[in-house]
């Protein structure tokens, strides 16, 4: 029933079955509890949004530094690779063989989940190419070292310094065979220095060559020093290199003030001049051998 304020209205009745009423409270429910739930809902799923973006952002953002994380190892690759061909350009100059990188995985890092990620495979490839450097270069500084001492052994340095007259193997008489060494013109009396540490052998008169001194060294090696005019050192004495072992003369079969200069291995006479200011570098190629020892 609608009954209206003024007192002429007549109020209108009407009847309205209980189950009308019923349904209309249930609906109005419904509807309140649609619009809650719809608001609680679409709260969470903002939220979850949110999440989701911020989430994303951080990814991008990882994403970004691992991307920056894989050049710098590709970079520190590189940079090894170089550090490997400078190696070999080294022992190319020392007469060696390059050194072939294997830079092989071992098998626990090859199964390990760290695989399947390239960056820990790329690290780990580092990881071994420098030890991989490593051993190289202890082999490379071993070998130097070796050459080092010998090259202490050898006579590199020159007796005495002046030009060059006669060459080895020339022939300038003969029924004097081929030059056995070289001859370095001199002033008379000059100072002749042994050219490697060593022992006296002799130091006397030999037909042809005048007063003689001759030194041996390490390895079946020997050095003679012919003309002298008188000598510094005796048989049995032990001289280091730069040493005056004796001086320039005229005796035995000279023309002329000069030092006849000869190195020999094993009595086989060798070019001094294979000797004379050899380094590092030209002695191991020298003396390199099959399997890179000396
Ligand atoms: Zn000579």
């Amino acid at each position: 029933m609608i009954v209206p304020h003024d007192a002429q209205g007549q109020p209108i009745s009407f009847k309205v079955p209980a189950s009308w009423l019923y349904a209309g409270v249930f609906t109005l429910v419904f509807c309140l509890l649609l619009v809650g739930s719809s608001i609680v809902y679409s709260t969470l799923i903002s939220r979850r949004l949110i999440g989701y973006s911020q989430a994303i952002a951080q990814n991008q953002k990882q994403e970004a530094r691992l991307s920056a994380f894989s050049q710098k190892t590709a970079q520190l690759l590189g940079a090894i690779d170089q550090l490997v061909s400078e190696e070999n350009n080294l022992r190319q100059m020392l007469g060696l063989k390059s050194w072939k990188n294997q830079a092989r995985l071992p098998f626990d890092l090859k199964s390990s989940p760290e695989a399947k990620d390239k960056i820990s495979l790329e690290l780990g490839r580092a990881a071994i190419k420098l030890s991989e450097r490593r051993e190289s270069l202890d082999e490379l500084k071993s070998w130097v070292k070796r050459i080092q001492e010998r090259l202490a052994d050898t006579p590199t340095s020159w007796p005495i310094h002046g030009r060059i007259t006669s060459g080895f193997g020339y022939r300038s008489y003969p029924w004097r065979g081929t030059h056995k060494g070289v001859d370095i013109q001199a002033q008379y009396g000059a100072p002749i220095r042994a050219t490697a540490d060593g022992v006296v052998a002799s130091a006397g008169w030999i037909r042809g060559y005048g007063k003689t001194v001759v030194l041996s060294h390490q390895h079946g090696l020997s050095t003679i020093y012919g003309h002298c005019s008188r000598f510094n050192v005796a048989p049995g004495q032990k001289v280091a290199r730069g040493q005056v072992v004796g001086f320039v003369g005229l005796t035995g079969w000279t023309t002329g003030a000069h030092l006849h200069y000869e190195v020999r291995k094993f009595e086989t006479a060798q070019n001094p001049m294979a000797y004379l200011d050899m380094n590092v570098l030209s002695a191991s190629r020298m003396w390199r051998g099959k399997n890179g020892s000396i």
